[in-house]
């Protein structure tokens, strides 16, 4: 039994203050009992018997202003059969105000000490010395009390943290509407009313055009404003009865129940996302893509997965035809379309039969021009073509299958790298996994690392994961509790696709990062334009004073390599010193420690 069970009263705390008063009043011949409880400096009259001093149940007075505040310094009842001839009473302005004589009182306290109230008992009369035979009985009942009400509070905070935990589960803490979990709940539910009644439905799928170029020009705590704005106004444009949910970054989804015109609906929601958003000093103008899926009335055995792949397809077709607009499902519509769905399940497949395999692209020193590391870079070939990870990388994200993903190119890396070490002879080489935005909030993330490098018994510095600067901005105190206990393992940590920035950068000083690596679009000009050599630079100059390892990646042409030497960078990456191979392809001569 646990101790709360234990605890739980046969009664509630108001009837126990009752039964208590009601005995008291029989048993001790006071004019006035009362049990009040104690809150915010006030004293609240829970019950009151025979009120001698005009007091009332409910009533309250402030802390101040009450007798018993000179009896609840211990935990003993404090009893005065004459309370004029107590010195500490006699003199304060209660005392003053209003005829005291006999005086009892005790403490209500929870099992910590916590003040909770009192039982007293006055009478203008003084009473016989005999009062003082009463302490036991009044401390056993204030213990009592403090026990039920302890229990009460115990279990009024256990059903508000399951209310609160309910809500999580089935919200978004951005938007405050609706999660994909819910979402799916009441698409069911509403299916099965069509299965049953013939009631009709549909599901609008809202996907927010280009989102991404938002977040990376304005930063995330932006793309949330606009994200929490732009949820605000589809709430208006659908009528209460109707369920709108976000369902991930920037998608949201709408369940219409009944008869509403999804077509209007969509041309409603379009047009409540037109109007420019104001967030901080900028108008920001966004569009959407939504795919709308009916419910047909003959398809009785559709199923949530089912209409909501129709409202991806629909929603892909609204892309493809331009952006801002919405399209309605029909089986008719293209496949390409609906590559990402055909993919699905052969990725899931994929991943585990362990059919993705990895390549490995040389990191260099521009200085030695020796290999420091390797990064890992997933490779999926499927029905005889190879799929790059631009197009399963985003499927996978979707999936949920990022958990999965990241575990296999952990495990293929670090047995990669333990292989090498012992080829080579010391275990210095470094690998690098590419980590998706959402893993590195993720708290199991390095638990499964510190597995990892068990099983394959890696040395410390031997393993770095590249993680991207939207990711960790995404949920940054978690970022911050999972980076560190990443580091704690002796993990390297690397910021990958760097560029869009300063100031993020300095926020991510709260990151225990070894490096950063330049997006590869900086690199791709470098050679011809200025500005960009220009910028390069001071990225260097900050990654210096950071004590950060600068990587410029997209290295192709040795016009770019001058480029670097001059502006003093030391690290680099690019098809010139290497393309991802696999890794039976991979030269281990000209390596060295990192
Ligand atoms: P990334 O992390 O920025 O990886 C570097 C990408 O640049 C790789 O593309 C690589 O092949 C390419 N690249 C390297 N040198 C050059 C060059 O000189 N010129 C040009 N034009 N490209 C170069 P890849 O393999 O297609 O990967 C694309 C992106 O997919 C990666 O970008 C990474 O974000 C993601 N990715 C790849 N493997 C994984 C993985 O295992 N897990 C996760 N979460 N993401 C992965
Ligand atoms: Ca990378
Ligand atoms: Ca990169």
């Amino acid at each position: 039994m646990s101790p709360s069970a234990i605890l739980l009263p046969l009664m509630g705390f108001d009837e126990a203050c009752r039964l208590v008063v009601d005995h008291l009043k029989r048993e001790v011949p006071l004019a006035f009992w009362a049990v009040s409880r104690y809150e915010d400096d006030q004293q609240i009259y829970v019950c009151v018997e025979d009120d001698a001093y005009g007091k009332a149940a409910g009533g309250s007075q402030p802390w101040s202003d009450s007798f018993c505040q000179y009896m609840v310094t211990s935990a003993a009842p404090q009893i005065a059969p004459d309370a004029m001839a107590v010195p500490e009473y006699a003199t304060t302005s209660v005392a003053r105000d209003m005829t005291i004589g006999a005086y009892v009182g005790v403490p209500i306290r929870g099992a910590d000490g916590t003040l909770y109230g009192t039982i007293c008992g006055l009478d203008p009369r003084v009473a016989s010395q005999r009062l003082t035979e009463q302490a036991p009985l009044l401390h056993l009942f204030a213990t009592l009390l403090g026990q039920i009400l302890q229990a009460e509070n115990l279990r009024a905070e256990a059903v508000d943290r399951e209310a609160k935990l309910h809500w999580s589960a089935f919200h978004d803490h951005l938007t405050g509407l609706p999660n994909r979990a819910m979402f799916f709940d009441h698409v069911e539910h509403a299916l099965e009313l069509g299965a049953r009644d013939g009631r009709s439905a549909a599901v609008l799928l809202i996907d927010l055009d280009e989102f991404k170029a938002v977040n990376d020009t304005l930063g995330h705590a932006s793309g949330d404003e606009v994200l929490a704005l732009a949820a605000h106004r589809l709430q208006r444009a659908v009528r209460p009865g109707d369920t709108l949910a976000r369902l991930s970054g920037d998608e949201f989804a709408v369940l219409l129940e009944g008869t509403s015109d999804p077509a209007l609906v969509a041309t409603r929601l379009l047009d409540a996302l037109a109007k420019p958003f104001l967030v901080g000093q900028r108008c920001i103008t966004i569009s959407a893509s939504i795919g709308v899926a009916e419910l047909a009335q003959d398809e009785k055995e559709t199923g949530v997965e089912a209409i909501l792949a129709h409202a991806d397809i629909a929603m892909y077709t609204a892309k493809r035809a331009g952006r801002g607009r919405y399209a309605v499902y029909d089986p008719l519509m293209s496949l390409p379309g609906s590559r990402t769905l055909k993919l699905r399940e052969p990725l899931r497949q994929a991943l585990a039969l362990g059919d993705i395999e990895a390549y490995y692209q040389p990191i260099v020193d521009l200085g030695s021009g020796a290999t420091i590391a390797f990064e890992a870079l997933a490779r999926w070939r499927h029905d005889g073509r190879d799929v790059g990870p631009d197009v399963f990388i985003p499927i996978a994200t979707r999936s949920g299958l990022i958990p999965a993903l990241t575990d296999h190119m952990l495990d293929l890396a670090c047995a990669q790298a333990a292989e090498w070490s012992t080829e080579l002879g010391h275990r210095d080489l470094r690998v690098s996994v590419n980590v998706s935005p959402h893993s590195i909030s993720d708290p199991s993330l390095p638990d499964r690392v510190a597995h990892c490098l068990n099983r394959h018994d890696l040395g410390p510095g031997q393993l770095a994961l590249e993680i991207t600067e939207d990711a960790l901005l995404h949920n940054l105190p978690t970022a911050i509790t999972v980076a560190r206990r990443l580091r704690e393992l002796d993990v390297v940590l690397s910021l990958d696709d760097f560029g869009t920035g300063y100031s993020s950068l300095l926020h991510l000083r709260q990151i225990p990062l070894h490096s950063i690596k330049i997006d590869r679009g900086f690199a791709g000009d470098i050679d011809t334009n200025p500005d960009t050599e220009q910028f390069l630079r001071a990225l260097l100059a900050l990654g210096r004073d950071l004590k950060l390892r600068v990587v410029v990646e997209g290295v192709e042409r040795r016009t770019q390599v001058e480029v670097l030497h001059r502006i003093g960078a030391t690290h680099a990456q690019g098809y010139l010193f290497g393309r991802p191979v696999p890794p039976q392809d991979v030269k281990l001569q000209g390596t060295y420690r990192a």
